[in-house]
Protein backbone atom coordinates (compact mmCIF):
# COMPACT_ATOMS: atom_id res chain seq x y z
CA UNK A 1 0.00 0.00 0.00
CA UNK A 2 1.15 3.86 -0.58
CA UNK A 3 1.89 6.27 2.12
CA UNK A 4 -1.18 8.18 0.72
CA UNK A 5 -3.39 9.29 3.78
CA UNK A 6 -6.47 7.67 2.97
CA UNK A 7 -10.02 9.48 4.50
CA UNK A 8 -13.04 7.93 5.87
CA UNK A 9 -16.26 9.15 4.51
CA UNK A 10 -17.41 11.37 7.78
CA UNK A 11 -20.89 11.58 6.99
CA UNK A 12 -21.86 7.98 6.46
CA UNK A 13 -20.32 7.46 9.84
CA UNK A 14 -22.30 9.91 11.34
CA UNK A 15 -25.40 9.22 9.29
CA UNK A 16 -24.61 5.08 10.51
CA UNK A 17 -24.07 6.25 14.15
CA UNK A 18 -27.43 8.34 14.09
CA UNK A 19 -28.96 5.12 12.77
CA UNK A 20 -27.99 3.17 15.50
CA UNK A 21 -28.69 5.45 17.76
CA UNK A 22 -32.64 4.83 16.72
CA UNK A 23 -32.36 1.49 18.12
CA UNK A 24 -33.31 1.84 21.85
CA UNK A 25 -33.48 5.77 21.51
CA UNK A 26 -34.68 7.47 24.57
CA UNK A 27 -36.61 11.11 24.83
CA UNK A 28 -33.45 12.78 26.14
CA UNK A 29 -31.28 11.98 23.42
CA UNK A 30 -29.33 8.78 24.99
CA UNK A 31 -29.93 5.20 24.00
CA UNK A 32 -31.17 2.33 26.13
CA UNK A 33 -29.92 -0.59 24.87
CA UNK A 34 -29.54 -3.07 27.51
CA UNK A 35 -27.24 -6.42 26.43
CA UNK A 36 -29.07 -9.39 25.27
CA UNK A 37 -32.77 -7.83 25.12
CA UNK A 38 -35.12 -7.47 22.08
CA UNK A 39 -33.50 -4.01 21.52
CA UNK A 40 -29.74 -5.39 21.56
CA UNK A 41 -30.80 -7.91 18.87
CA UNK A 42 -32.29 -5.41 16.71
CA UNK A 43 -29.24 -3.64 17.00
CA UNK A 44 -26.94 -6.86 16.08
CA UNK A 45 -29.48 -7.76 13.30
CA UNK A 46 -28.70 -3.45 11.95
CA UNK A 47 -25.17 -4.56 12.31
CA UNK A 48 -25.23 -7.95 11.28
CA UNK A 49 -26.85 -6.08 7.65
CA UNK A 50 -24.28 -3.73 7.25
CA UNK A 51 -21.42 -6.20 7.09
CA UNK A 52 -23.47 -8.52 4.96
CA UNK A 53 -23.84 -5.43 2.19
CA UNK A 54 -19.86 -5.39 2.31
CA UNK A 55 -19.35 -8.58 1.85
CA UNK A 56 -17.71 -9.68 5.40
CA UNK A 57 -18.29 -12.98 6.90
CA UNK A 58 -20.15 -12.94 10.52
CA UNK A 59 -19.35 -15.43 13.21
CA UNK A 60 -21.01 -15.36 16.27
CA UNK A 61 -19.49 -17.55 19.48
CA UNK A 62 -21.11 -19.15 22.43
CA UNK A 63 -21.56 -16.09 24.60
CA UNK A 64 -22.73 -13.86 21.76
CA UNK A 65 -19.82 -12.19 20.73
CA UNK A 66 -19.85 -11.18 16.84
CA UNK A 67 -16.65 -11.05 14.47
CA UNK A 68 -17.11 -9.97 10.92
CA UNK A 69 -14.10 -10.71 8.51
CA UNK A 70 -12.63 -8.97 5.95
CA UNK A 71 -10.09 -11.02 4.00
CA UNK A 72 -6.23 -10.23 3.86
CA UNK A 73 -4.02 -11.19 1.31
CA UNK A 74 -1.34 -13.09 3.39
CA UNK A 75 -4.14 -16.39 4.79
CA UNK A 76 -0.88 -16.70 7.14
CA UNK A 77 -0.93 -13.59 8.36
CA UNK A 78 -3.63 -12.89 12.55
CA UNK A 79 -6.17 -11.05 11.59
CA UNK A 80 -6.47 -7.12 13.52
CA UNK A 81 -9.36 -6.76 15.46
CA UNK A 82 -11.21 -3.47 15.49
CA UNK A 83 -14.33 -2.90 17.59
CA UNK A 84 -16.06 -2.42 20.72
CA UNK A 85 -19.89 -3.00 21.99
CA UNK A 86 -23.37 -1.56 20.83
CA UNK A 87 -25.21 -2.86 24.40
CA UNK A 88 -25.67 0.42 26.72
CA UNK A 89 -26.37 1.61 29.96
CA UNK A 90 -29.98 2.56 30.90
CA UNK A 91 -29.05 5.88 30.35
CA UNK A 92 -26.56 5.76 27.91
CA UNK A 93 -25.73 7.77 25.44
CA UNK A 94 -25.76 7.53 21.25
CA UNK A 95 -21.37 6.98 20.98
CA UNK A 96 -20.39 5.07 23.84
CA UNK A 97 -19.38 1.37 22.39
CA UNK A 98 -20.99 2.02 18.95
CA UNK A 99 -18.41 4.57 18.03
CA UNK A 100 -15.99 1.71 18.11
CA UNK A 101 -18.26 -0.38 16.20
CA UNK A 102 -18.97 1.50 13.54
CA UNK A 103 -15.54 3.48 13.17
CA UNK A 104 -14.70 0.11 12.49
CA UNK A 105 -17.62 -1.03 10.09
CA UNK A 106 -16.68 2.41 8.32
CA UNK A 107 -13.45 1.47 8.03
CA UNK A 108 -14.11 -1.72 5.92
CA UNK A 109 -16.51 0.60 4.06
CA UNK A 110 -13.70 3.16 3.20
CA UNK A 111 -11.09 -0.18 1.95
CA UNK A 112 -14.05 -1.57 -0.20
CA UNK A 113 -14.14 1.60 -1.52
CA UNK A 114 -11.00 2.24 -2.40
CA UNK A 115 -10.07 -1.41 -3.41
CA UNK A 116 -7.84 -1.86 -0.86
CA UNK A 117 -6.84 -5.57 0.18
CA UNK A 118 -4.97 -5.56 2.84
CA UNK A 119 -2.10 -8.20 4.10
CA UNK A 120 -3.94 -9.47 7.43
CA UNK A 121 -7.17 -9.90 7.18
CA UNK A 122 -9.41 -7.39 9.64
CA UNK A 123 -12.05 -8.86 12.24
CA UNK A 124 -14.64 -6.18 13.56
CA UNK A 125 -16.51 -7.33 16.70
CA UNK A 126 -19.04 -6.29 18.60
CA UNK A 127 -18.48 -7.59 22.21
CA UNK A 128 -21.38 -8.87 24.04
CA UNK A 129 -22.19 -6.95 27.34
CA UNK A 130 -19.65 -4.79 28.27
CA UNK A 131 -21.51 -2.47 30.37
CA UNK A 132 -22.81 -5.14 33.40
CA UNK A 133 -25.60 -3.69 33.72
CA UNK A 134 -28.25 -5.78 33.22
CA UNK A 135 -26.51 -9.40 34.98
CA UNK A 136 -24.00 -7.38 36.94
CA UNK A 137 -21.04 -8.31 35.55
CA UNK A 138 -19.53 -6.06 33.21
CA UNK A 139 -16.58 -7.09 30.37
CA UNK A 140 -19.38 -10.28 29.91
CA UNK A 141 -18.13 -11.32 26.59
CA UNK A 142 -14.95 -10.38 26.32
CA UNK A 143 -14.28 -12.10 29.94
CA UNK A 144 -15.30 -14.98 28.32
CA UNK A 145 -13.90 -15.10 25.12
CA UNK A 146 -10.56 -14.29 26.68
CA UNK A 147 -11.08 -17.30 29.65
CA UNK A 148 -11.00 -15.44 32.78
CA UNK A 149 -14.58 -15.87 33.18
CA UNK A 150 -16.17 -19.39 33.15
CA UNK A 151 -18.90 -19.57 30.47
CA UNK A 152 -20.78 -22.34 32.65
CA UNK A 153 -21.01 -19.58 35.35
CA UNK A 154 -21.62 -16.43 32.81
CA UNK A 155 -24.20 -18.42 31.45
CA UNK A 156 -26.15 -18.92 34.72
CA UNK A 157 -26.05 -14.98 35.53
CA UNK A 158 -29.37 -13.85 35.66
CA UNK A 159 -31.38 -10.86 35.48
CA UNK A 160 -33.61 -8.88 38.14
CA UNK A 161 -36.72 -10.53 36.60
CA UNK A 162 -34.40 -14.13 36.87
CA UNK A 163 -33.46 -14.80 33.42
CA UNK A 164 -30.20 -16.31 33.04
CA UNK A 165 -27.74 -15.19 30.21
CA UNK A 166 -28.00 -18.59 28.32
CA UNK A 167 -31.87 -17.88 28.42
CA UNK A 168 -31.75 -14.48 26.86
CA UNK A 169 -28.58 -15.21 23.89
CA UNK A 170 -31.25 -18.29 23.05
CA UNK A 171 -34.12 -16.15 22.97
CA UNK A 172 -32.35 -13.19 20.78
CA UNK A 173 -31.03 -16.15 18.47
CA UNK A 174 -27.61 -15.05 19.50
CA UNK A 175 -25.87 -17.78 21.12
CA UNK A 176 -23.24 -18.84 18.44
CA UNK A 177 -21.76 -21.79 16.93
CA UNK A 178 -17.93 -20.36 17.52
CA UNK A 179 -16.02 -21.29 20.92
CA UNK A 180 -16.37 -18.61 23.04
CA UNK A 181 -12.33 -18.93 23.35
CA UNK A 182 -9.34 -16.93 22.97
CA UNK A 183 -8.10 -16.44 19.38
CA UNK A 184 -4.32 -15.61 18.00
CA UNK A 185 -4.97 -11.62 16.54
CA UNK A 186 -2.08 -9.18 15.42
CA UNK A 187 -3.35 -6.20 17.42
CA UNK A 188 -6.61 -4.53 18.37
CA UNK A 189 -7.92 -1.33 18.15
CA UNK A 190 -10.83 -0.13 19.72
CA UNK A 191 -11.91 4.08 18.95
CA UNK A 192 -13.87 5.14 22.08
CA UNK A 193 -15.73 8.38 23.16
CA UNK A 194 -14.09 10.06 26.74
CA UNK A 195 -16.39 9.59 29.09
CA UNK A 196 -15.24 11.93 31.13
CA UNK A 197 -14.50 16.06 30.64
CA UNK A 198 -10.80 16.52 30.68
CA UNK A 199 -10.11 16.30 26.60
CA UNK A 200 -12.57 19.09 26.31
CA UNK A 201 -11.29 21.00 29.48
CA UNK A 202 -7.83 20.88 27.96
CA UNK A 203 -9.35 21.85 24.77
CA UNK A 204 -7.76 18.76 23.07
CA UNK A 205 -9.68 16.31 20.64
CA UNK A 206 -7.98 13.10 20.79
CA UNK A 207 -6.23 11.07 23.68
CA UNK A 208 -4.09 7.93 23.65
CA UNK A 209 -5.59 5.53 26.53
CA UNK A 210 -2.87 5.00 29.28
CA UNK A 211 -4.16 2.13 31.49
CA UNK A 212 -8.14 1.70 33.08
CA UNK A 213 -9.31 2.00 36.17
CA UNK A 214 -8.94 -0.85 38.58
CA UNK A 215 -12.41 -1.49 40.09
CA UNK A 216 -13.84 -3.05 43.10
CA UNK A 217 -17.67 -3.44 43.98
CA UNK A 218 -19.79 -3.72 46.59
CA UNK A 219 -23.08 -4.62 48.20
CA UNK A 220 -23.82 -2.80 51.70
CA UNK A 221 -26.76 -3.96 53.71
CA UNK A 222 -27.64 -1.46 56.85
CA UNK A 223 -30.11 -2.90 59.55
CA UNK A 224 -31.70 -0.77 61.47
CA UNK A 225 -35.33 -0.96 63.05
CA UNK A 226 -38.73 0.00 61.53
CA UNK A 227 -40.18 2.66 64.11
CA UNK A 228 -43.26 4.96 63.76
CA UNK A 229 -42.37 8.50 62.56
CA UNK A 230 -44.25 9.80 65.29
CA UNK A 231 -44.00 8.16 67.90
CA UNK A 232 -40.49 7.33 67.84
CA UNK A 233 -38.39 9.75 70.16
CA UNK A 234 -35.02 10.32 68.76
CA UNK A 235 -33.36 8.15 71.78
CA UNK A 236 -35.47 5.20 70.24
CA UNK A 237 -34.64 5.25 66.77
CA UNK A 238 -32.10 3.35 64.95
CA UNK A 239 -32.21 4.55 61.55
CA UNK A 240 -30.77 2.58 58.56
CA UNK A 241 -31.08 5.60 56.30
CA UNK A 242 -29.02 7.96 58.35
CA UNK A 243 -26.68 5.58 58.51
CA UNK A 244 -26.86 4.85 55.08
CA UNK A 245 -26.25 8.68 54.57
CA UNK A 246 -23.17 9.15 56.92
CA UNK A 247 -21.32 6.12 55.12
CA UNK A 248 -22.36 7.50 51.51
CA UNK A 249 -20.42 10.95 52.81
CA UNK A 250 -17.38 8.77 53.94
CA UNK A 251 -17.10 7.16 50.74
CA UNK A 252 -17.25 10.57 48.80
CA UNK A 253 -14.48 11.55 51.13
CA UNK A 254 -12.48 8.55 50.86
CA UNK A 255 -12.31 9.44 47.08
CA UNK A 256 -11.48 13.06 47.79
CA UNK A 257 -8.99 12.19 49.99
CA UNK A 258 -7.02 10.42 47.09
CA UNK A 259 -6.97 13.34 44.57
CA UNK A 260 -7.97 13.45 41.24
CA UNK A 261 -7.35 9.94 40.41
CA UNK A 262 -9.53 8.46 42.55
CA UNK A 263 -13.71 7.25 42.00
CA UNK A 264 -15.81 6.37 44.53
CA UNK A 265 -19.71 6.09 43.78
CA UNK A 266 -22.85 5.26 45.05
CA UNK A 267 -25.36 4.50 43.12
CA UNK A 268 -28.14 2.79 43.47
CA UNK A 269 -29.99 2.50 47.09
CA UNK A 270 -32.65 0.79 48.17
CA UNK A 271 -34.72 1.72 51.16
CA UNK A 272 -37.18 -0.32 53.47
CA UNK A 273 -39.92 -0.08 53.67
CA UNK A 274 -40.11 3.11 51.67
CA UNK A 275 -43.05 4.66 53.03
CA UNK A 276 -42.76 8.49 54.45
CA UNK A 277 -43.94 7.77 57.77
CA UNK A 278 -41.98 5.17 58.65
CA UNK A 279 -38.05 5.43 60.15
CA UNK A 280 -36.23 3.20 57.61
CA UNK A 281 -35.08 0.07 59.00
CA UNK A 282 -33.03 -1.56 56.50
CA UNK A 283 -30.86 0.50 53.56
CA UNK A 284 -29.43 -1.71 50.15
CA UNK A 285 -26.71 -0.03 48.40
CA UNK A 286 -24.02 -0.36 46.14
CA UNK A 287 -20.27 0.96 46.54
CA UNK A 288 -17.75 1.04 44.07
CA UNK A 289 -14.08 2.36 44.08
CA UNK A 290 -12.02 2.95 41.02
CA UNK A 291 -8.19 4.10 40.84
CA UNK A 292 -5.54 3.29 38.03
CA UNK A 293 -3.52 2.35 40.43
CA UNK A 294 -3.86 -1.35 41.66
CA UNK A 295 -2.32 -0.67 45.09
CA UNK A 296 -3.92 2.31 45.55
CA UNK A 297 -7.63 0.01 44.65
CA UNK A 298 -6.28 -2.58 47.36
CA UNK A 299 -5.53 0.64 50.08
CA UNK A 300 -9.34 2.00 49.34
CA UNK A 301 -10.63 -1.53 49.37
CA UNK A 302 -8.95 -2.02 52.81
CA UNK A 303 -10.37 1.29 54.61
CA UNK A 304 -13.79 0.82 53.13
CA UNK A 305 -14.11 -2.88 54.61
CA UNK A 306 -12.73 -1.44 57.84
CA UNK A 307 -15.26 -0.60 60.67
CA UNK A 308 -16.14 2.67 59.36
CA UNK A 309 -15.93 4.46 63.02
CA UNK A 310 -12.55 3.90 62.53
CA UNK A 311 -12.02 5.54 59.57
CA UNK A 312 -9.53 9.10 59.70
CA UNK A 313 -11.99 10.85 57.33
CA UNK A 314 -14.63 11.79 60.24
CA UNK A 315 -14.37 12.10 63.72
CA UNK A 316 -17.50 11.19 64.55
CA UNK A 317 -19.21 7.50 64.59
CA UNK A 318 -21.32 7.05 61.27
CA UNK A 319 -24.35 5.37 63.09
CA UNK A 320 -24.67 4.87 66.83
ZN1 LIG B 1 -17.99 1.76 26.27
Amino acid sequence: MSGTNHRIDGKRLWDSLMAMAEIGATPKGGVKRLTLTEVDQRGRQRFAAWCEALGLTMRVDAIGNMFARREGRDPTRLPVLLGSHLDSQPSGGKFDGALGVIAGLEVMRSLNDLGITTEAPIELVNWTDEEGSRFGHSLMGSGAWAGIYPLDKVYGLRDVDGVTVEDALNAIGYKGEAPAAPFPADAYFELHIEQGPILEREARQIGIVTGAQAQVWYDAVVTGQDAHAGTTPPSARRDALVCAARIIDLVDRMMRARGEDGRGTVGQLHVLPNSRNVVPGEVRFSVEFRHPDTAEIDRLAAQSRARPASSPATAARPCS
